[in-house]
This record gives structure tokens, sequence and C-alpha cells, in this order.
């Protein structure tokens, strides 16, 4: 919870009669009444009409709020009252973090409520005679919000249909080009939708519970895809793997890796694992589970840095193994001088605190040369190779043996 929004509350003090928004105005402010009583109503044609009149405890003027639309009716009050004011801000955010398929489904009652006072106008007048733009508006509403509930129990079934492929893209040490382990990416290949790509789906499972059973699911996958290329190659190479924030949330995924790895015989030194920035961020719980992993022997990496909040407060407070320089900056290397500061600043800062760095995107082989010279010592992009289906990922490693001194 933030509690930045509550420093002050807001009130406001009105006359009997007052106005306190009319219809057509924006809508800038929810209320709660806390004392005396309120109007809303809407004029037609010069005549008054009372939609309610409503006590302490009701909230009105919230529909403009948070559909971002002007003030469909009028509100005054009708005796000495006392309203709190609701800001923009503390619903927004609320919004903006809510599950898609809820916000969906607002959006959607919503337009209905706005519907509903359209025909309230129609009933009452016979020359009013819009409506079709309240349909229309909403009919896309409707239909995201449908699409995503119908993805959200296909994705259901995907697991169990095997629907669901895991993808390898080979990290490289970039001086002597070897694979040192691979990236596991997570495709979804659906009869009815084609490939869905993971940043459509993964936020949706993230937001149910599917998450666990698809993390689950990667990570057997990937543990069996490293028996496999260890056996066809001689070769050890790690294994990354993406842990969604609400992997770390739930209880039982460190129990999970720790079990499978015992399992298929591999040691957890060689299972890292990736979090993103922003979940340190957004998750209380981030910090004792990243102890229980380093205590536990997985290594942890700081995936995209260099995005969104990029704070050098988290490599001091927390022990990352491995930082992956964000594709952003790689990709503005060769034409923008502070990217390369930036990126050189990181990579020294990095290597003080002794953290080993990942450039990832890199897609011309300038870029891996001019890291390469900036001290990152390892790589991944399609200038080396795309996300490789297990059989193309055990050629690779053939044709791009380790060196026998290991790197990691
Ligand atoms: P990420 O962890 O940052 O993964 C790297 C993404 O960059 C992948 O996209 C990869 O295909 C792409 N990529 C690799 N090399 C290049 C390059 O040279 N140029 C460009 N432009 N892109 C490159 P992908 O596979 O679409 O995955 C997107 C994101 O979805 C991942 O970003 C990761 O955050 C998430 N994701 C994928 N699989 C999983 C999973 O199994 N679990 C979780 N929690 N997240 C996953
Ligand atoms: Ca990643
Ligand atoms: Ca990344």
């Amino acid at each position: 919870m933030d509690y930045r929004y509550y420093d002050r509350l807001r009130q406001r003090r009105l006359k009997p009669g007052e106005c306190i928004f009319t219809e057509g105005d924006r809508g800038d402010y929810a209320y709660i009444i806390d004392q005396g009583s309120v109007e809303i109503f809407t004029t037609l044609e010069d005549q008054l009409y009372v939609l309610s009149v409503l006590e302490p405890g009701a909230i009105f003027g919230e529909l403009a709020l948070v559909d971002g639309r002007t003030r469909s009716a009028s509100a005054r009050a009708l005796t000495d009252t006392l309203l709190t004011l609701v800001t923009r801000e503390q619903v927004d955010e609320r919004i903006q973090s809510a599950d898609p398929i809820l916000r969906m489904l607002l959006f959607v009652v919503l337009g209905y409520l706005r519907m509903e006072s359209t025909h309230f106008r129609r009933r009452n007048s016979p020359n009013f005679s819009i409506g079709l733009r309240e349909r229309t508006d909403l009919l896309p509403r409707i239909s995201q919000a449908v699409d995503l509930i119908r993805m959200e129990s296909e994705l259901q079934s995907a697991i169990r249909d095997g629907e669901l492929k895991l993808v390898y893209q080979p990290i490289l040490h970039l001086a002597s080009n070897t694979v040192v382990g691979f990236e596991a990416l997570t495709r979804w290949y659906s009869p009815s939708r084609g490939l869905v790509p993971p940043s459509i789906f993964m936020p949706l499972a993230e937001c149910t519970s599917l998450i666990i059973p698809v993390g689950e699911w990667v990570v057997k996958t990937a543990f069996e895809a490293m028996r496999q290329m260890e056996q066809v190659t001689g070769n050890t190479p790690f294994i990354s793997l993406n842990i969604a924030n609400r992997q770390i949330e739930e209880p039982g995924l460190t129990d999970y890796l720790v079990n499978q790895a015992q399992c298929y015989g591999i040691p957890r030194q060689r299972i890292k694992l990736e979090i993103l920035e922003r979940t340190l961020m957004d998750s209380q719980l981030a910090p004792r589970w990243m102890e229980e992993c380093r205590q536990l022997g997985f290594p942890l990496t700081l995936d995209d840095f260099g995005t969104g909040y990029s704070s050098l407060g988290y490599l001091n407070q927390y022990q990352f193994d491995t930082l992956k320089l964000d594709k952003s900056f790689v990709q503005e290397l060769e034409d923008n001088a502070s990217s390369r500061s930036i990126c050189k600043a990181i990579i020294d800062l990095s290597h003080a605190l002794g953290m080993t760095v990942v450039a990832e995107g890199i897609e011309q082989a300038t870029q891996g040369e001019l890291l390469a010279d900036m001290g990152c010592s390892y790589g991944q992009g399609y200038f080396y190779a795309k996300p490789l289906s297990l059989g193309q990922a055990i050629e690779f490693l053939q044709e791009h043996q380790p060196s026998p001194h290991g790197v990691s």
C-alpha cells in the first residue's frame, strides 16, 4: 500500500444548494459523504430530473474519475454537507496495478452505467438520440475482456495439451565465442491464436495462479533439457530461469527447485535465477527469498538492468552473481556516446562489486566487440543465436564448445 496519498485528507464543506459538479464537467474527483446529503440530477429541456439522493457513507462521482470521461449528471448539496475527496491518482495507480481481467470488466460495467444514463435521457426526451457512441465505445472493451478470459482458460489447457514449448538462447563468453549457458524462454503455440509471445501470456499467467504450474513446467522441462545436453555433448552449461514476481510470493518454489535439481542430478550452482529489478521493488518477500536462494546455492541474476528504476542501491543491498545489461543500452552503443559511457560504468561497477555482466540483445558483431573491449565478458543476442529448440541448442553447443577451464 502506498501511503503518499493519505498524508493530507482532502475535504470540502458545502452550503445547502451549492453545486458540487455539473454535467459535462471533467471528473477530477470522486466524493464520499461524511455529513449531510447530496442530490444527483440531470436536466433535460430545462426540466430537472432527480436521479438519486445520497446520505453519509455514499460515494459518488466515481464513474468519470475511473473512465476519464465527463460527468454524466450534476450533483449539489441539499443540506450543510461535508465531503471527503478521492483524487484521480488514488484511483489511477490502483487500476493500473489491478488484474487486467478485473480492469477490463470494470470498464465494461462502467460502460453499462453510462449507457443506462443515456437510456434515461432517451426515455425522457423525444429529441435526444445519442446512444450509439456509448455502445460502440463499449464494444471493444467487452471484446477485450472476453478475449482475456478466453485466453486464460486456453492457457490452462495449454499446459495439459503440450502447447507450451521451451526454447534456449545461448549465452556466450565473448572473447572465446564459446557457450557458457542458456536462458530458457517460454513459447505458447496456440492452435487458435498461433504463436503467442510471452510478453502477452506471462503477465496473464502471473495475475492468476496459473504462473505456478507454468513455472513448474518450465523448471522440469529445462532440467530435462540440461540432462540431455550433458548426455549428448558431455558439456555442463548453466541454465538461466526467469522468475516472475508472483512465483516469489507463493511459497514452494525453492522447495520445488531443490527437489527437481536433485531428481535430475543438476548441481544448484548451474541453475541461475533471473529476476527483474521491478520484482525487487514490488515484492516485499523478495529480500528473504533471495537470501534463501543464496543459502541454497542458486546464483541470482538481476535482469534488464538499465531499464525502469535502475537504482544503484539494489546492487549494493542485494548480492547478485550476475547483472544483465539491458538490450536498449546495447543497441545504442554505436550511435550514442553516452550509452557507451553508461555501459562502461555499469560493467566496471559490477566487477567492483564481484558480479559478472551479461550483455543482452547483441545483434551486430561490432556491438559484441565494443562490449568485450569495455571488459564485458558475456553476451547473448540474435547475432550469436536466436532462442533455439533443444535439438538446435545441442548442435550450437557442440559447435561452440566451452573452454576446458570453464567460465560461468
Ligand atoms: P527477457 O528475460 O529479457 O528475455 C530476453 C528477451 O529478448 C527474449 O524475448 C529474447 O527472445 C529476446 N532477445 C534475445 N536476443 C535478442 C536480440 O538480439 N534482439 C532483440 N530485439 N531481442 C532479443 P522473449 O522470448 O519474447 O521473452 C520476453 C520476456 O518474457 C522475457 O524477457 C521474460 O521477461 C519473459 N519470459 C519469457 N519466458 C519466461 C518464463 O518462462 N518465465 C517468466 N517468468 N518470464 C518469461
Ligand atoms: Ca531474462
Ligand atoms: Ca532481459
